[in-house]
């Protein structure tokens, strides 16, 4: 096994394949990635692969915006399919969201985001099978999509490859010797890798290695689950329905994908033990909240269900930029649910301050950790504009 690197990731999910990716692009030499199973082994094989806008302020919208770009023309760019799909995606919220929901919706469109608000009459003439119960406000977004996450870790671990970064699958980082602020090696069980740069992209697993040098990361663990019915009718395209706490997009094969809203996500303290399937009970409840929207589904025939982890911080806005007190121990993690359509971004960015040693596609300081200490923090979604 090769003892020495430039830089040495760890962490083989969507946001650590990124990075060897757009790292290896600006001519990094030795770039060695550990993933301790297999690439997308982690949340990034679980996640909904949804592609929309999520975030209340302007620089969070410009990322989602760039990070679409790619995700839309991965194949041209990087080179691999991940089957994208173009979905407009509908939002439902609540009479209490009416006005912070008006300004996420101002913001967009003043960055040239194709977004209208409907009315309820609109809604159920978009698909006659939708009720509007309890909806105040609803708005369509049309350059949405959807992707296989798995396919987009694949897609740049393999192209990374073909750049010469050296990926070793089953091979996980069990320590790491830091000195005064500096990173020295990592260990694993079959020897160290002396390094003088280390990036912690280990998703759920992040707090885990943050603590090998002593760093205690802000980060929570939520259990998310997901699940695949077969309705009786055809949807065109996805949505977040914030009354009924439920989200949902078409799958191939005329399978709908539900996932359920965080009310329903529990803390989970290790992510090496947690029940990765999903809920007999979640399962009916989210299927009696489908039906509230849409009647017909009552008619579904449940297939499967899933879970994954959530890495959450306080505000839910990624921890991007260098570890605290570390010259050059950087940090990939956090992403609070949407690591995946960030993805491009996360691995841009981070390969400029690593090798520029500052942002250039995007200031992005204000995801450091820091702002924990020195803030501000983020709002953590358009519903707390
Ligand atoms: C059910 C579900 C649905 C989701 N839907 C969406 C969505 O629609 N849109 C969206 O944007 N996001 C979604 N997400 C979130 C998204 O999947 C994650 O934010 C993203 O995949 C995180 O990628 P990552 O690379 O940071 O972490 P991970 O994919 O978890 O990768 C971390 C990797 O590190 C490895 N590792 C851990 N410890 C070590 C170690 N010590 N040494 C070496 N390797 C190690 C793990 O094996 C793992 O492969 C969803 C998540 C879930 C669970």
């Amino acid at each position: 096994m090769q003892n020495t690197a430039e830089v040495v990731i760890i962490g083989g999910g969507v946001s650590g394949t990124s990075l060897a990716y757009y790292l290896a692009a600006k001519g990094i030499q030795e770039i060695v990635l550990l993933e301790r199973e297999n690439i997308a082994a982690g949340s990034t094989g679980k996640s909904a692969g949804i592609i929309t806008h999520y975030f209340p302020d302007p620089f969070m919208t410009d990322l989602d915006l760039k990070a679409g770009e790619i995700l839309r023309n991965f194949q041209a760019q990087v080179g691999a399919p991940i089957d994208f799909t173009k979905s407009d995606y509908l939002y439902l919220l609540p009479h209490t969201d009416i006005l912070h929901f008006k300004k996420a919706v101002a913001l967009y469109k003043q960055k040239g985001i194709p977004v209208e608000e409907l009315s309820m009459n609109e809604i159920e003439r978009l698909n006659p099978a939708f009720t509007s119960e309890g909806v105040g406000i609803a708005a369509f977004v049309r350059d949405a999509g959807y992707a296989d996450a798995h396919s987009v870790a694949m897609g740049y671990a393999q192209a990374a490859e073909q750049e010469g970064v050296k990926i070793f699958r089953g091979l996980g980082a069990v320590g790491l010797k830091t000195r005064n602020g500096k990173v020295r090696a990592v260990i694993t069980a079959k020897g160290e890798i002396e390094t003088n740069i280390i990036v912690n992209a280990a998703g759920p697993w992040a707090k885990a290695v943050g603590l090998m040098a002593g760093i205690e990361l802000p980060i929570k663990l939520l259990r998310h689950q997901a699940m695949l019915f077969r309705p009786p009718f055809q949807i065109q395209f996805q949505a977040s329905d914030l009354v009924q706490k439920v989200y949902f997009r078409p799958e191939t094969g005329g399978y709908m994908l539900v996932g359920g809203g965080e009310e329903d996500d529990e803390l989970t303290e290790n992510p090496d033990f947690f029940n990765r399937g999903a809920d007999t009970d979640l399962v009916a409840d989210l299927g009696a909240r489908m039906t509230t929207r849409i009647p017909a589904f009552a008619e579904s025939e449940y297939i499967t269900g899933w879970s994954g982890l959530l890495d959450c911080t306080p505000d839910w806005h990624p921890l991007l930029g260098k570890m605290p007190g570390f010259e050059k121990f950087y940090i990939a993690c956090g992403f609070s649910g949407h690591g995946f359509h960030l993805a491009p971004m996360t691995g841009t960015l981070l390969a400029e301050l690593i090798v520029d040693g500052k942002y250039k596609t995007a200031d992005a300081t204000a995801l450091s950790v820091e702002r924990f200490h020195t803030g501000p923090i983020f709002r953590r979604s358009f519903l707390d504009t």
